[in-house]
């Protein structure tokens, strides 16, 4: 079966094209920061956050020469102001890969009510036919409380977005989860 993180740019892919501006609201070890810089090309925009300057100076490296890719040493939450107004109506996807980085601190892990400020952001900043990707950690501490938020953010979208879920049902304990927001008009 594909993993969460895997299906999430399966369908986000959906909605990239060469010259697409997108986020990647936590960068991590920079996986899906590649990902989408390949995507959109060099004529594109890619806007990757994170809290851990560590990650992010590893990362910088790793796409050095690729133009496209602006990489802010910052929360999520502070996505709306750190992105330049164009973004506004104009990002075709944001991926969001919640909990902690495997191998670094885990206590360095992302937050119902920051992840939730984000999200907002997030969906407010999408092109019409964009799409906002959350993998969930039910199994993290916090993590149930925080996938049970998103599940609610997404449910109560108002008309206009079409919500989804997916993620695997016959395990033994928490499976991680994807959430799929999609801007329809
Ligand atoms: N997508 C990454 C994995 C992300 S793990 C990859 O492919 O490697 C979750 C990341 O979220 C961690 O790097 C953590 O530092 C970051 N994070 C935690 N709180 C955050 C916040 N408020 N804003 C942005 N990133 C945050």
């Amino acid at each position: 079966m594909m993993r969460a993180t895997e299906l999430a740019q399966l369908l986000l892919g959906q909605s990239l094209a060469a010259g697409g501006w997108v986020v990647d609201a936590t960068v991590g070890n920079g996986h899906d920061t590649m990902w989408l810089a390949e995507r959109v090309g060099p004529t594109g925009r890619v806007f990757g956050f994170d809290v851990q300057a560590a990650a992010l100076a590893v990362v910088a490296e790793r796409v050095r020469g690729l133009k496209q890719v602006t990489l802010t040493h910052a929360g999520h939450e502070r996505m709306a102001e750190c992105l330049p107004l164009e973004a506004k109506g104009r990002l075709c996807g944001v991926m969001f890969n919640l909990g902690y980085l495997p191998g670094a601190a885990k206590d360095i892990i992302t937050r119902t009510e920051t992840t939730l400020k984000a999200l907002q952001q997030a969906v407010d900043f999408l092109a019409v036919a964009g799409t906002v990707t959350v993998v969930v950690y039910p199994g993290h501490p916090g993590g149930a409380k925080e996938a049970e938020a998103v599940r609610a953010f997404a449910r109560t979208r108002p008309e206009g977005f079409a919500a989804s879920q997916h993620g695997r049902i016959n395990t033994v304990g928490a499976a991680p989860e994807l959430m799929v927001i999609e801007r329809v008009r």
